[in-house]
């Protein structure tokens, strides 16, 4: 964000009351926030264990820290968990949409907030990580809409966490708007021609990386960006996303 849109921003926290970009609801509830309470509850995943892989809830019965469908891919995944606060359904789909269609790179705040709140609460090791990193957008992608979500949100967790952000680590190879209509298993094949290492991986040796998306599928996408920060010598990747699947049968990218 350039100065001059930060201090916009910050005039109109001071100017406006706060009403939540949900429901309208007049809220107390201060920037970063920028939710009422209520969306903010309602959109959090319910409690219990989740896949490590792609952060579907576990039955609860399940004794391993796997979903079924993962265990039977048997993926190559070189991140060590991923987390996320919510499930794309409801709220936080509504919050995704509105966030991407309509362009509104402010709703990325409240996002970020709930991705820093949870990872805090919910993973483990989150004192280990030194730098926080994000999937990268195509620039076709980012023409359209611009901005990239995922570098918005990793700045913004980053700055929130007081952790060094880095840009240009890993990079797209190719447009991949085909990749909805593909099986999962072509898409687990697309993405790894979709990305390169980019100009700075050389930031990514030795350090434990937080890497951040806003949604996560079938994690294949998060896996190839482990796979070359961890070839260019990083201790560790976690992924942290805004929202994970219901059921692998409903992802769609
Ligand atoms: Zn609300
Ligand atoms: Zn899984």
């Amino acid at each position: 964000m350039d100065t001059l849109q930060a201090e916009k921003e910050n005039l109109l926290d001071l100017i406006f009351p706060y009403f939540c970009l949900i429901c309208g609801t007049e809220t107390n509830t201060a920037a970063p926030h920028y939710l009422c309470h209520e969306c903010r509850i309602k959109m959090l995943r319910p409690q219990g264990a989740s896949c490590r892989i792609c952060t579907t809830p576990l039955a609860v019965n399940e004794t391993k820290d796997t979903c079924p469908d993962c265990r039977k891919q048997k993926p190559q995944f070189q991140y060590k968990a991923a987390y996320a606060p919510t499930i794309y359904h409801g709220l936080a789909r509504q919050l995704l949409i509105l966030m991407k269609s309509a362009k509104k790179k402010i709703l990325l705040k409240p996002m970020a907030h709930m991705m820093v709140e949870f990872g805090q609460k919910h993973i483990p090791d989150i004192k280990d990580y030194d730098l926080v990193l994000a999937v990268p957008m195509h620039w076709t992608k980012l023409t359209l809409r611009g901005f990239n979500q995922a570098r918005e949100l990793a700045h913004i967790i980053a700055q929130t966490m007081d952790i060094p952000t880095a840009d240009n680590t890993i990079s797209r190879r190719m447009f991949s708007a085909v990749q909805k209509r593909l099986s999962q298993k072509q898409r687990s094949i697309n993405a790894l021609t979709s990305f390169r290492q980019g100009k700075n991986i050389g930031q990514a040796k030795d350090k434990n990386i937080l890497l951040i998306d806003d949604i996560l599928t079938t994690g294949a996408t998060a896996a190839e960006c482990s796979r070359l920060l961890v070839q260019a010598g990083a201790k560790k990747v976690s992924v942290l996303v805004f929202a994970g699947t219901e059921q692998k049968s409903k992802k769609t990218n």
